[in-house]
């Protein structure tokens, strides 16, 4: 079976492990979808597919697996940085949101905002998060008077009224505002932050261009995501 883990220090790793299926085998149950372990590994140097000597598993979050809701959720998380990580670039603080996401989706009230949070810090990250506090064509700061702004989807930025052209799509100063705020928020303290479902749309939107655009795909799990989700939108 080939497997693609996440590592903290060495990035993507994707290995064979062999005798999976065997029901000796040492790796039985414990190379599922979503488990966190230590893993060991036999690396040849310009192979692209290394071999599993060893895992130890940690935690197979078998709460998350056993609600619906929260499994898809933690299935897209693990796509999106799967797509958005290429192999062999090595970043710790990818490898620690992911844990973290995994740790606390449990404990979240709302996984649509849960699920911006995560996206926006993974951007952040990664280095694609987009400004949300200044124009992103002339540089001027939004303040209080711009109500509307303008996302810029070919390139994921944010610009004011002066620098709009027809065919941007249009944002509330509000949802530029809360993302700002949730890039910046702690996990557990997202249940103080109430948004309405205009921001709620807006964000998603703003998000989801964003992470196709530099992903350039479209994620399997976030539709089969939408579609269980249709009836909030
Ligand atoms: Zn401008």
């Amino acid at each position: 079976m080939i497997c693609v883990f996440h590592t903290q220090d060495f990035g993507k790793v994707r290995a064979v492990a062999r005798g999976v299926r065997s029901t000796k085998s040492k790796f039985r149950g414990q190379l599922d979808l979503l488990n966190l372990g230590e893993l060991i590994y036999n690396e040849k140097a310009n192979r692209e597919l290394q071999s599993v000597r060893e895992f130890d598993l940690i935690d197979n979050f078998d709460r998350i697996k056993a609600n619906f809701n929260l499994f898809t959720y933690a299935c897209y998380f693990s796509e999106l940085v799967d797509a958005m990580e290429s192999d062999g670039a090595d970043n710790p603080d990818v490898f620690l949101l992911l844990t973290h996401t995994f740790r606390s989706l449990q404990k979240m009230t709302d996984l649509r905002l849960f699920a911006r949070a995560f996206e926006l810090q993974l951007l952040q990250i990664s280095g694609y998060a987009p400004d949300f506090t200044r124009c992103g064509t002339c540089g001027r700061s939004f303040t209080v008077n711009d109500v509307n702004l303008h996302y810029y989807d070919q390139s994921g930025e944010i610009v004011c009224t002066s620098c709009s052209t027809p065919q941007l799509v249009s944002l509330s100063r509000g949802s530029c505002e809360l993302m700002r705020r949730i890039q910046e928020t702690n996990f557990d303290r997202l249940k103080r932050i109430r948004t309405s479902q205009r921001n709620q749309k807006e964000m998603r939107f703003v998000l989801s261009s964003l992470i196709s655009f530099h992903t350039h795909r479209r994620l399997k799990s976030l539709e089969f995501l939408d579609l269980v989700e249709k009836d909030k939108w």
